[in-house]
């Protein structure tokens, strides 16, 4: 049975790379029918936070990733990081180091004259006697010569020499445990058959590797994907923009479209770029994950973005719409509207916005008539002819007694006819009446979502404008 964990640290945000990480992982558990658990890394008390443990899991549950275990939290095992601890040091494989702050650092400067990096030279293996007013930490007896080799899924064989370690520290002066020795507990103990996580872990799993066999577990396999960068080829950060899950949801983005963007950061299906949650779990494997670093790149991520809006369900586009509305300040809390006229203002928008936030901005004159017009729009299309025909638009839709596609159609022919001229003479202005903009939806869709009423007012008072102009 495979089983594989998404292990974050909850010290901030999750952001893009975690949650491709947790993604790889998901996939693969769901691929092979095995078990994805979540564990919670919060030794770290000082810089972990219950605020990032809850929007971890916010986020996962947006992004539609389930687990089947956790969320395990490592500060409630510590006991039994302790008693594997003292396991290791009564079997030999660990001890005590007294060392003072002083001694450390004289330590380390002559290491890093001898062997060009700081290492602990392994003084207190020897060393029985506690000393007085130092809490000793705990080291692993590490094996320094000769190589540690391991295949990895994603990068081939991995060969790491020993002379680059030393007797890390297992368990701090303070007696908590540190991050190399907690996660092969926690995987061992757990069963957990291949690590997939972050290349960044890459010179932690010979120190790891070291720990399983001296704790007498199996080890696991390992894949380690390659970072992310940004669009100028450096590691992707807070610089490139949102990096955090969570900002894209507030931005307007799907969580199926930011998925299928994750999941193509590094991972590959020939040329194909839209992929559904079902085929993805068909198809992902780990041998297809590239060996080099993504380039994250926001218009695609965009494009993405756009390709989900267009084939969402109307129905949940319409309530998602709904949020961002009142998210944005353009309706509040307490305003009803219509479930139906809703869809049908998703369905005239969603070609033409590629985030929800953005729909919501484009859609803002069917709750509040245009304040002012567009500039060069009044200038280019609202002339002193046009108030004339405005008003007989508006008359026109005064008298009509329904108010349909058909409708609107007979009253521009009339209008046309009666002033003999051409569509465009008055299809612009009246976009600018309504919308107070030149760019917006058909004129059938927006007059029709405006209704009939406020129709004729706006274009009542486009033309009164004209007038004064
Ligand atoms: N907690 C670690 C991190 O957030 C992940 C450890 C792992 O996957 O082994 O980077």
């Amino acid at each position: 049975m495979i089983k594989v964990r998404f292990a974050p640290s909850p010290t901030g945000h999750l952001h893009i790379g975690g949650a491709r990480t947790a993604i790889f992982n998901w996939l693969f558990a769901r691929h092979h029918s095995g078990r994805f658990v979540l564990r919670i890394e919060d030794t770290d008390k000082t810089r972990s936070t219950e605020e990032s443990i809850q929007e971890i899991i916010e986020a996962m549950k947006w992004l539609g990733l389930d687990w089947d275990e956790g969320p395990y939290r490592q500060t409630e095992r510590f006991d039994i990081y302790k008693k594997e601890a003292e396991r290791l040091i009564a079997e030999g494989k660990a001890y005590y180091c007294w060392c003072t702050p002083e001694e450390l650092e004289a330590i380390r400067e002559e290491s890093k004259g001898k062997f060009g990096i700081p290492k602990y030279d392994g003084r207190c293996r020897s060393r029985r006697e506690p000393r007085e007013g130092v809490n000793p930490v705990i080291r692993f007896k590490a094996r320094t010569e000769g190589e540690t080799v391991f295949k990895d899924l994603i990068k081939g064989e991995i060969r790491y020499p020993n002379s680059q370690l030393d007797d890390f520290i297992i368990m701090r002066s303070d007696g908590t445990p540190t991050y190399n020795f907690v996660v092969v507990v926690d995987d061992a103990l757990m069963g957990i058959t291949h690590v997939i996580r972050g290349d960044d872990h890459l010179n932690n799993t010979p120190k790891q590797i070291q720990l399983y066999e001296a704790l007498g577990y199996d080890v696991p396999q390992f894949a380690h994907v390659p970072m992310i960068l940004g669009p100028d080829k450096t590691k992707l950060s807070k610089r490139h923009g949102a990096v955090s899950v969570l900002a894209y949801r507030e931005e307007g983005y799907l969580p199926e479209a930011l998925f299928n963007f994750l999941v193509r950061l590094g991972w590959s299906h020939g040329d194909k770029e839209i992929f559904s949650k079902e085929e993805l779990i068909e198809l992902f494997d780990l041998k297809d994950v590239g060996k080099s670093p993504a380039v994250f790149n926001p218009d695609k991520l965009l494009w993405l973005n756009h390709h989900y809006i267009k084939t969402y369900p109307v129905e949940k586009l319409a309530e998602l719409l709904k949020e961002f509305l009142v998210k944005e300040g353009i309706v509040d809390t307490s305003a009803e509207l219509d479930p139906e006229w809703l869809k049908e203002v998703v369905i005239a928008f969603r070609e033409r916005a590629k985030t929800l936030k953005e729909m919501a901005h484009q859609c803002e004159f069917l709750f509040k008539a245009p304040e002012k017009y567009d500039e060069k729009g009044t200038k280019k299309f609202f002339k002193p002819e046009t108030a004339i025909y405005l008003e007989a638009i508006a008359e026109e839709i005064e008298n009509t007694s329904e108010f349909t596609k058909e409708a609107i159609d007979k009253i521009f022919n009339n209008v046309l006819e009666r002033f003999n001229i051409k569509l465009k003479a008055v299809a612009q202005p009246v976009r600018i009446a309504i919308t107070g903009r030149t760019v917006s939806p058909g004129l059938h869709e927006i007059l029709l979502l405006v209704g009939k009423e406020e129709a004729a007012k706006r274009i009542r008072r486009a033309a009164q404008y004209i007038k004064n102009l």
